[in-house]
C-alpha cells in the first residue's frame, strides 16, 4: 500500500476505498483532491482524519464505524 505520489504508506482501508495516495498535502493536491467539493474529511477513531467521497457509505454511517 504505497502512495502513488510519494511512495509513503497508505492506510489499507483508504486503499480499498480507492484512495491510492497518502494524506500529505502535496499528495492530496497532486491527486486533485484539494478544492473539490465532492470530498469530505472524515474523522476516523485512532487513525485521524481521512478523506472520503461525499457519496461514500462511510459518511452515511454517521460517526459510527459501521458496526451494527
Ligand atoms: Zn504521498
Amino acid at each position: 500500500m504505497d502512495c502513488i505520489t510519494c511512495g509513503g504508506p497508505v492506510n489499507p482501508q483508504r486503499w480499498e476505498l480507492g484512495y491510492h495516495y497518502c494524506m500529505q498535502r502535496n499528495c492530496l493536491i497532486a491527486n486533485g483532491i484539494s478544492g473539490r467539493e465532492n470530498y469530505r474529511l472524515l474523522l476516523v477513531p485512532k487513525q485521524g482524519f481521512t478523506i472520503v467521497h461525499k457519496d461514500s457509505p462511510d459518511l452515511k454511517h454517521g460517526k459510527s464505524s459501521g458496526r451494527s
